[in-house]
């Protein structure tokens, strides 16, 4: 039965730079429609997860599995082996990313900035693309922002923003790399406000975040990460009344 597959699984992931193990293991699932928060002190191996299951890095053990697929790589005559570029491109195209430095193109209108991508890699027509981003910047409260430039906008309109250009290409799977923490701390809410309704609306999101609040509020599942390992795991009430997890709460 399809629904029993999650819609992303990690199996014993392994991730090296050079001889530095990042990744000693992580295996993970997550099912459709739920929203998994991740912590861990800093440069205990989130952002590398992430970057993992978005392909942007090879892995070197392990697998990653999409509604049960390999990821990044296929099996030809009993080897595995990574994708063709072709296949790549398509299935990074099921996850969307919204990173902690926004990265809004600067000479491009917030509209425009959504409509890039799907304009050029979904092949949509200007009128599609653009009656479509109306849409997702009106889920973020920015409708009336569309024809602003970046700097034309607060730090937490710029994430807004970002998270709009993600929700456009309309991904399976929304990662977020710690959303809110280059934002001053009065722009913090209205992100974490969009990123709730997101998890409301049924999005599946892995969300990598200092926010034990938000966290606590809406994770299905808190994972919590030292060392390029996965040291606790559950619903946020049972991992977070877990003595080791409050040690570690130190570092969030
Ligand atoms: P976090 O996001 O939890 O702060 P990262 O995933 O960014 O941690 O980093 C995990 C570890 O991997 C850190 O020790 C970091 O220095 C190392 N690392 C991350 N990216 C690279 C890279 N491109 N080259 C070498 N080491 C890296
Ligand atoms: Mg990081």
């Amino acid at each position: 039965n399809a629904s029993s597959v999650p819609i992303l699984e990690l199996v014993k992931v392994e991730k090296f730079f050079g001889s530095f193990q990042a990744l000693h293991g992580v295996s993970l699932e997550i099912p459709a429609g739920t929203v998994t928060c991740i912590v861990g002190p800093s440069g205990s191996g989130k952002s590398t997860l992430l970057r993992t299951i978005n392909m942007l890095e090879p892995i070197q053990g392990g697998a990653i599995f999409f509604k049960g697929e390999l990821c990044g790589e296929e099996v030809r005559n009993g080897y595995r082996v990574p994708v063709s570029a072709a296949k790549a491109r398509e299935q990074v195209l099921n996850f969307g990313m919204v990173f902690q430095s926004f990265n809004l193109f600067p000479n491009m209108t917030a509209l425009e900035n959504v409509t890039l991508a799907p304009r050029t890699v979904r092949g949509l027509s200007r009128e599609a693309a653009e009656r479509a981003a109306i849409e997702h910047l009106s889920r973020v409260g920015l409708a009336d922002k569309r024809n602003n430039y970046p700097n034309e906008l607060s730090g937490g309109q710029q994430q807004r923003v970002a998270i709009a250009r993600a929700l456009a290409m309309q991904p399976e799977v929304m990662l977020f790399d710690e959303p809110t923490s280059a934002l001053d701390p009065e722009l913090v809410a209205e992100v974490l406000e969009v990123i709730r309704s997101l998890a409301n609306d049924g999005t599946t999101m892995v969300i990598v975040t200092h926010e034990m609040n938000l966290a606590s509020e809406i994770a299905d599942q808190l994972v919590v990460m030292a060392d390029g390992r996965i040291i606790e795991q559950g619903h946020p009430r049972d991992v977070l009344s877990h003595p080791a997890t409050e040690r570690g709460r130190a570092f969030f």
